[in-house]
């Protein structure tokens, strides 16, 4: 089941639920207060996976390794 990120718009928590796909359209409640207020975080790590500095570092020790 997938983990989805979460946060509360009542008390600003931000916590994980697993939900299925069927389930996306319903309300998750907050774990904290319990308000139905929250909404889903989309995941910036699929945005940043290009990890530009990572990279190129990586490619230069591999040019400069004999
Ligand atoms: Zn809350």
């Amino acid at each position: 089941m997938p983990l989805y990120e979460y946060h509360c718009d009542s008390c600003g928590a931000a916590f994980d639920a697993r939900v299925e796909d069927a389930d996306l359209d319903r309300p998750v409640e907050c774990p904290l207060c319990h308000s139905l207020e929250t909404q889903q975080d989309i995941s910036l790590f699929s945005v940043y996976g290009y990890g530009e500095s990572q990279e190129s570092s990586c490619s230069n020790e591999e040019s400069g390794f004999r």
